[in-house]
């Protein structure tokens, strides 16, 4: 992949529906005799030690996904996005990318270091990775810097506590050159850089525009699908990027969530207008502001649209549902330059019999699946595949594989109460006495629910989900249908077979109320003749409820047609 076109100069991208970030893709891979050069300069500079994320950083910036920035941002830059969500120069950028060294050894070398040096920075094997050309240092505040980039100083929210676990003092800013890409391990072989992206969407395919997605801790379900494939219906191309990093210890493994994608993938989505690579990137967690970046590094890989569905890039509960929607309404699309999507949460419907959002659906809960990426990552754990409706078996049968932790703890616990489960999945549980059923008289509670409460409102959707409007489909053909072999011969049969039970009992009874005394000898063993007619009235009106079985001579009279038939096929001469 590495060398199959470089990223040539200037107007590339001239004719192409996109433009990368800020008006350039950004190339910072060293090559061949440059490359060499450069690692033997490296082996001289003073070295700084970096970490994982660091080092993604850098290959990040390097390869283009970050473009316009070249390297780590200086002060100014660094406020500028810090407080107004923009660089210097006004072009969008959410999130700070800066570089603050910490551990006693790096302190030192930041000490020695002045405007205009070079550096090297090397990972755990302690080999040069990049080089970093100082333009700028500056005294780095960390409560600063989570209060405005998360809103929060809370060490509980995971970006924040990042920044204080990796962060230090003082910020080196300038632009970085690469020396080596580090090995993606099982992700290598299919991983794809935004150099190759827009050869392969707009040289190789043609499109003239193509959706991105980001998705980020859960395997494959069928919100994803339903906002990819309603893309489709309009854009040409899709690219879909799971994150292979930084996932927490709960999640399902990286390398099964890609297994599961690419299997429903080969099933369920055109071959030709799906790409799927996995995505490193280091800033998670951010919130609002990430979903902006995720659009930025989906116009740098060539996309024309973004599509964002509801709570992406969510933390636990430190920001409001549609967040990263409504952060949206500060940009104008001109400056964002690409086409930004909202899609609200997809739920599946029972009675309308597909998925669908609060926008395009009424009806209540009682009929609803939801579909929660925490509520499916508890059932895989209990090792119940979620509804189909929830998520693909292909999708869901691998993703178990890789689950963690997998089962449960010996209270038959998970990581969260059952009860939540249930009712993030199945919401209809806690207030009707089944699946699109009727009210209960009490509702019940999450805290009160066990495991044999999953069991039974999942087993009810397994078995009801596409049994409700299957049933009322054939209540409507058994009274549509004039064709009646198109019918179901038993009901019919049934129906008049009630009906002639029926008759037989009021038969009977208008007997009996013909025989009974005014007044009875025995209240228990004999009735009066009030008693009596009262019992008939009501067979009477149950033989009424019995639904008419139809028969084909009753339906002859439903057939005419005032002209023979062949003038309506447009034959006028008699
Ligand atoms: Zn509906």
């Amino acid at each position: 992949m590495e060398q199959k076109t470089a990223v040539q100069a200037t107007n590339q991208f001239d004719g192409y529906p996109q433009q990368p970030h800020g008006g350039k893709l950004v190339d910072r891979v060293l090559r061949g005799k440059e490359r060499e050069e450069a690692m033997e300069r490296a082996k001289q500079l003073p070295m700084i030690m970096v970490d994982l994320e660091a080092v993604i950083t850098l290959e990040m910036i390097a390869t283009g996904v970050l473009s316009p920035n070249e390297g780590f941002m200086n002060e100014e830059d660094y406020k500028s996005v810090l407080y107004n969500g923009r660089l210097k120069n006004g072009v969008i950028w959410p999130v700070p990318l800066s570089f603050a060294p910490i551990g006693n050894r790096n302190k030192e070398v930041v000490a020695s270091l002045n405007v205009g040096d070079e550096v090297a920075l090397a990972d755990e094997t302690k080999e040069p990775v990049a080089i970093l050309k100082i333009e700028d240092l500056f005294a780095y505040n960390k409560e600063e810097r989570a209060s405005q980039l998360f809103g929060t100083t809370d060490r509980s929210h995971p970006g924040v506590d990042s920044i204080f676990r990796r962060m230090g003092d003082v910020a080196l800013g300038g632009p970085i050159s690469l020396l080596r890409r580090v090995d993606w391990g099982p992700f290598e072989k299919i991983r794809l850089e935004p150099k190759d992206t827009w050869r392969i969407f707009y040289e190789e395919k043609k499109f003239r525009s193509v959706g991105g997605f980001i998705t980020g801790a859960n395997p494959l379900h069928r919100g994803h699908e339903y906002i990819h494939k309603n893309a489709l219906e309009t854009i040409d191309g899709l690219l879909i990027q799971p994150l292979v990093e930084m996932a927490k210890r709960e999640y399902t493994r990286n390398e099964f969530r890609m297994l599961a994608y690419r299997s429903v993938l080969e099933t369920y989505y055109p071959k030709d207008l799906t790409t799927l690579a996995p995505l490193r990137v280091t800033y998670i967690f951010a919130g609002p502001r990430e979903t902006v970046l995720h659009a930025l590094i989906m116009k740098n890989f060539g996309c024309t649209h973004a599509l964002i569905g509801r709570d992406h890039a969510g933390v636990g509960d430190f920001y409001d549902k549609y967040a990263s929607h409504s952060i949206f309404d500060e940009f104008t699309p001109e400056e964002l330059g690409i086409d930004v999507r909202l899609y609200h949460e997809v739920f599946y419907c029972t009675r309308c019999s597909n998925h669908a959002t609060e926008k395009t659906c009424f009806h209540d809960d009682r009929f609803r699946l939801r579909i929660s990426g925490t509520g499916i990552r508890e059932m895989l754990r209990h090792g119940i595949m979620p509804p189909k409706e929830i998520v693909r078996p292909e999708s869901s049968r691998i993703a178990m594989q890789g689950i963690q932790p997998k089962g449960i703890d010996e209270n038959q616990e998970s990581i969260s109460p059952v009860g939540k489960t249930v009712k993030s999945m199945f919401p209809f549980y806690l207030e009707a006495t089944r699946l699109g059923g009727t009210y209960r008289r009490e509702k019940l509670t999450p805290e009160e629910l066990t495991v044999r409460d999953l069991e039974s409102a999942a087993m009810d959707a397994r078995l009801n989900a596409d049994r409700i409007y299957n049933d009322i489909y054939e209540e409507y053909t058994y009274v549509g249908d004039t064709d009646r072999d198109m019918q179901r011969q038993w009901i019919s049969e049934a129906r008049d077979a009630m009906r002639r039970q029926q008759q037989m009992v009021v038969e009977d009874l208008e007997e009996k109320v013909k025989q009974a005394p005014e007044s009875a000898s025995d209240e228990f063993l004999y009735q009066d003749r009030q008693e009596s007619q009262r019992e008939l009235d009501v067979a009477r009106n149950i033989l009424q409820d019995i639904p008419p079985a139809l028969h084909p001579e009753d339906l002859k009279e439903r057939v005419w047609n005032p002209l023979p038939y062949k003038r309506y096929r447009g034959d006028d001469n008699e």
